[in-house]
């Protein structure tokens, strides 16, 4: 096709953009004029705006999301993997003034001990391991009471809770890996939600996503270069649910289980702080826990700094952080990724990066600081967690 053709396919699919078209003509015409890849694009702040390090976090602090370890499914026995060492963790937790790491993804079963036995065991003011569902099992007719037994085994194993990942909602299925997806308010968890509540242990609970990972990754996606980095992460079409039914079927759990404290991680994604808001009022058992989600939070700092105003006894501190997780810059355990949470949490810093990288992984945008005054500081970094753990 000759170029006129070619541009004329844009016109038609109503993606004609006159500058957009004009660039690429005139690439064609000479190609050293050729337009810079987005990729390559690293553009440097010219503003000079203070710089503040804050290398250690004014109180102590409880990261109540983290991955220090996961489970091997495909093993049998159940299998535990570690991301890291003990020892080196610990070196990192110090320097930073982590006092005590919430390992989420502490697994079942076999691993479970293990995991517990490993991190916890030897120091359980550093670490607390959850528990996971034993989601490969759903198809049993047994379930429901298998898995609230199994929540009792955990605790008597030393689990302080129960990881949900947003395999709830967008990945199980009826037999397991096909079917009709499995939805979160589906009636087979109600005696899990129940003996949560019962055992005292919290259940951390991701649900959904970004709501540009529900949208066609396209030139209009915020999130395009995220999503072309991790395709796996769209849902977009197929048979997925819409983000507000994720939402709205985790609510009904909530209100479900009124003796089950329920923490959304991720903020509920943060992109609605306002709905959000209307969650914590309708659901006193529901928290909001931070990770992975200050590049939301940090790029509508007014709106978030309201939020802590008003939620400050109902969210907790949490990073996501993977040890050795560089496919995903926001959450590489490390220094860096500690200070830019407490610069965005205890300063009033303008347009920093939300993550250790030289792209900003999750979008193209920077963050402003929110300089929380020192008693929601304390709420937030560890009265809070400590309250729902019983620490
Ligand atoms: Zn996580």
């Amino acid at each position: 096709m000759n170029r006129r053709q070619w541009l004329a396919g844009f016109a038609a699919a109503g993606l004609a953009s006159s500058r957009f078209a004009i660039s690429i003509a005139y690439a064609q015409q000479d190609p050293a004029k050729a337009p810079l890849p987005l990729k390559d694009y690293e553009p440097l702040s010219m503003l000079k705006v203070p710089e503040t390090k804050v290398a250690r976090a004014r109180f102590p602090v409880v990261d109540f999301h983290t991955h220090l370890s996961f489970v091997d499914r495909n093993a049998k026995p159940e299998k535990a993997s570690f991301r890291a060492k003990r020892e080196e963790v610990l070196v990192v937790m110090d320097r930073k003034n982590v006092r005590t790491m919430v390992n989420l993804t502490g697994g079942y079963g076999a691993a479970l001990d293990e995991t517990i036995r490993y991190w916890q065991t030897p120091s359980p003011d550093r670490f607390v391991v959850f528990t996971e569902p034993w989601f490969n099992r759903v198809t049993e007719s047994s379930f429901p009471q298998f898995q609230a037994g199994e929540i009792e085994r955990a605790k008597k194993a030393g689990a302080k809770g129960l990881k949900v990942l947003k395999t709830l909602g967008l990945y199980l299925r009826e037999q397991v890996t096909t079917g009709p997806l499995v939805k979160v308010d589906d009636r087979r968890f109600d005696p899990m939600w129940e003996a949560c509540g019962a055992m005292k242990m919290p259940v951390a609970i991701h649900t959904s996503d970004p709501e540009a990972f529900f949208l066609p990754t396209d030139r209009f996606n915020e999130r395009q270069e995220e999503l072309s980095a991790h395709p796996d992460w769209s849902f977009h079409g197929r048979d997925f649910p819409s983000n507000r039914e994720l939402h709205e079927a985790r609510l009904r759990v909530a209100a479900r289980h009124p003796r089950t404290q329920f923490v959304a991680l991720h903020v509920g994604n943060a992109e609605d702080l306002r709905w959000i808001g209307e969650w914590l009022d309708r659901h006193s058992n529901l928290h909001v826990e931070i990770g992975a989600r200050i590049g939301e939070l940090g790029r509508q700092p007014r709106m978030a700094r309201k939020f802590f105003d008003k939620y400050q006894d109902r969210i907790l501190f949490g990073t996501d952080a993977v040890p050795y997780g560089v496919e995903t810059p926001q959450q590489v355990f490390g220094d860096l990724l500690y200070e830019i949470y407490y610069r965005f949490l205890e300063t009033e810093d303008e347009y920093f990066d939300y993550a250790p990288a030289p792209i900003p992984p999750q979008g193209r945008w920077k963050i402003y600081g929110l300089g929380l005054p020192d008693g929601i500081l304390k709420k937030v970094y560890h009265q809070n967690a400590a309250r729902l753990l019983g620490l």
